[in-house]
């Protein structure tokens, strides 16, 4: 390995990644910063350049063009590519990974853009095609999914002999003072909060309606929060990878501004893929929204409060019950502090950062497509600690009913 690592994308969970490698210089010793705006690449390289001993590049590159991520690769020739661009651009990317035998990793699954079904199918697709060529592909490297399939992974190594239920809890408490806007991706997290919810039990999916599952919660940290039962991608892998689970589902909290400010968007349309014709052009009414709404990168300094992030595992071992909560509390304005950003692109860059150092260092080793929680969760778990994001245990936690 040399050290070298190609980041896609330079938006606000990219930011986070290159200030964390750029903490990290031992293992990233150069990396390349790509995306389609190169300005906002050349402006990371100028805020970190002088304060670290990592050798930073730019470069433009549109990852929806194979041949042009393959020609970049092929010119840098990094150990790992860390995609954290859109998941319209998962496939491509790994295309070029395939042929240019480069390891790959991301935050998010692959969707196509006319359809929004957060499913893995695209990409557990090129499993053996990685696995012949020798190269790992880690899916879903972030927080949620990310940290949250390790934690499973963590319980079911060191507490469980059999998991049977598991919720995962995404707390965020923070405030930024706008009536609506969203923490990551505008048009990505549009997609997922309005679309039907979903979760797995009993050997089957359970759909409701978007948001009619509610509950309350009191998080440390935050306090007393409504959360709803959202579907979110890693529940997928989890059903299949966490064996006799019986039952997982994913609750997210809303504020009243953020439902409110959602339910009227999508009453009069601006939450649509569907292109309409406006002014003799087409646009897609979900990306006119995103390129209106504040920028999720300027929300940092505005931020305050704090993330909890984390999951309630339930199950046996030696034949007794057991229940484990293990979580993350993360605090925006420290986030903003350290790296210029808020807690949800933080939580978000240094597990990416994590899972890149991993593979990197050869610690996380085998050929093929794999989600996060098909690795041996343990130096993971000791990197969180060691990169910014601490977590906790607790043996008798509240439950979600
Ligand atoms: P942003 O919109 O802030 O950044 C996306 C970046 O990708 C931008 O720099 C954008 O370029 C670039 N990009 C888009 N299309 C292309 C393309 N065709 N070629 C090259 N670059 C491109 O998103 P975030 O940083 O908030 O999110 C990044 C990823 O992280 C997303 O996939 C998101 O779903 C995922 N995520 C995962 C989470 C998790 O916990 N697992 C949580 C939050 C996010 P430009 O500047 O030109 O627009």
């Amino acid at each position: 390995m040399t050290g070298k690592c190609l980041i896609i994308g330079a938006g606000g969970v990219a930011g986070v990644a290159v200030h964390k490698c750029c903490q990290n210089s031992e293992v990233f010793k150069e990396i390349m910063i790509a995306s389609r705006t190169k300005s906002k690449c050349d402006a990371l390289k100028n805020q970190l350049q002088g304060k670290t001993s990592t050798i930073i590049h730019t470069a433009q590159v549109d990852a929806d063009n194979v041949d042009e991520v393959i020609t970049l690769i092929n010119s840098f020739k990094p150990d790992v590519v860390l995609n954290l661009a859109l998941p319209y651009q998962d496939l491509s990317i790994m295309e070029a990974c395939l042929a240019t035998k480069t390891h790959y990793v991301d935050t998010a699954n692959y969707e196509p853009l006319d359809t929004a079904k957060f499913e893995y199918k695209w990409q557990w697709a090129y499993r053996e095609r990685f696995k012949e060529a020798g190269i790992t592909a880690l899916l879903g490297s972030g927080f949620d999914p990310g940290v949250t399939g390790v934690f499973c992974a963590y319980a079911m190594k060191h507490y469980f002999d059999e998991i049977h239920y598991i919720d995962i809890l995404d707390c965020n408490g923070g405030d930024h003072g706008y009536p609506f806007a969203t923490n990551f991706n505008p048009e990505i997290n549009i997609r997922e909060v309005s679309a039907k919810g979903k979760y797995w039990e009993n050997g089957k999916w359970v759909e409701t309606e978007p948001m009619e599952i509610k509950r309350e919660y009191d998080f440390e940290g935050v306090g007393m929060k409504d959360i709803y039962l959202l579907y979110h991608e890693e529940l997928e892998s989890l059903a299949q990878n966490i064996k006799g689970i019986k039952r997982i589902r994913f609750f997210m909290t809303f504020g009243q501004s953020y439902l409110t400010h959602l339910k009227c968007l999508e009453n009069v349309g601006m939450t649509s893929i569907e292109p309409v014709m406006f002014q003799g052009n087409e646009i897609v009414p979900i990306q006119f929204l995103a390129a209106v709404l504040p920028d999720p990168a300027s929300l940092g300094p505005r931020t305050h409060g704090k993330t909890n992030i984390g999951c309630i595992i339930q199950g046996v071992k030696d034949n007794k019950p057991v229940t484990y909560y293990v979580y993350n509390i993360c605090d925006h304005q420290e986030c903003y502090k350290e790296v210029g950003s808020q807690a949800i692109s933080y939580t978000t860059g240094v597990p990416a950062m994590i899972g890149a150092m991993l593979i990197m260092q050869g610690v996380w080793d085998k050929a093929g497509v794999f989600n996060i929680e098909e690795f041996d969760p343990d130096p993971f778990m000791e990197a969180l600690n060691k990169w910014g994001l601490p977590w906790q245990e607790c043996f008798d936690p509240k439950l979600v009913d």
